[in-house]
């Protein structure tokens, strides 16, 4: 189910396409994930993907550049989806837009935004992820920072480095992963840049997906 945020003025166009009132939630929805497409301009605007169903968090180890120890560090990862990117081009490609939808290998996003509140107070309280400023990126978000001396680990060292936790390219990497499963009661709009991998078909046949209960 994809919560849809439609204004009052645009409620009988949303409904016309489909749309249904949650009185509970006091919101519109769109229950059959092959129709999530007709309804992306009501979703927000930052948005890249819808991830479907579920979200992984991946759990890995990297050397912290400043002080050499070990630290753990976290990023995102997602097996079906919608790409939001081609919202101009719909009534051509819908094929390719619904294209995620039965999508089984899970594929490495690195961060998310926004993350969930649950989530969110899950990873600060178990890991040392937080608000920070960096200076290659100039802004502030949620960003891995190390275990032992708090400084910062940055998303480039992280996820696009040949030698980085969450670049996988042999087995070895592989299983130094955790991996961990959250069901998604809605399914969820992000800005994550997507990523594929030749290793992303192995996450679920060599490593042990844990199931996470979190529920959002
Ligand atoms: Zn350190």
């Amino acid at each position: 189910m994809l919560l849809l945020n439609v204004s009052y003025n645009e409620k009988d166009d949303a409904k016309k396409l489909g749309a249904r009132w949650n009185p509970k939630l006091k919101k519109w929805y769109v229950e059959n994930k092959e129709d999530y497409y007709k309804f992306m301009k009501w979703i927000p605007e930052e948005a890249d993907i819808v991830a479907i169903e579920n979200l992984y968090l991946f759990e890995g180890i990297h050397r912290c550049f400043r002080c050499g120890k070990e630290t753990r560090v976290i990023g995102f990862g997602i097996d079906k989806y919608i790409n939001v990117c081609f919202i101009e081009d719909l009534e051509e490609d819908r094929d390719y837009i619904n294209d995620g939808l039965n999508n089984e290998d899970i594929h490495i996003v690195g961060p998310i935004y926004p993350i969930p509140e649950k989530i969110l107070e899950y990873l600060t309280d178990k890991y040392n992820y937080k608000m920070r400023y960096s200076k290659t990126t100039g802004d502030s978000a949620m960003r891995n920072c190390c275990d032992h001396c708090d400084v910062l680990q940055g998303d480039f060292f992280l996820f696009d480095e040949v030698d980085s936790p969450f670049f996988i390219d042999n087995d070895e990497k592989l299983k130094r992963l955790k991996i961990f499963r959250i069901k998604l009661k809605h399914d969820l709009p992000l800005q994550a840049a997507m990523g594929f991998a030749s290793y992303d078909e192995l996450f679920k046949e060599k490593c042990e997906i844990v199931d996470l209960d979190i529920e959002i």
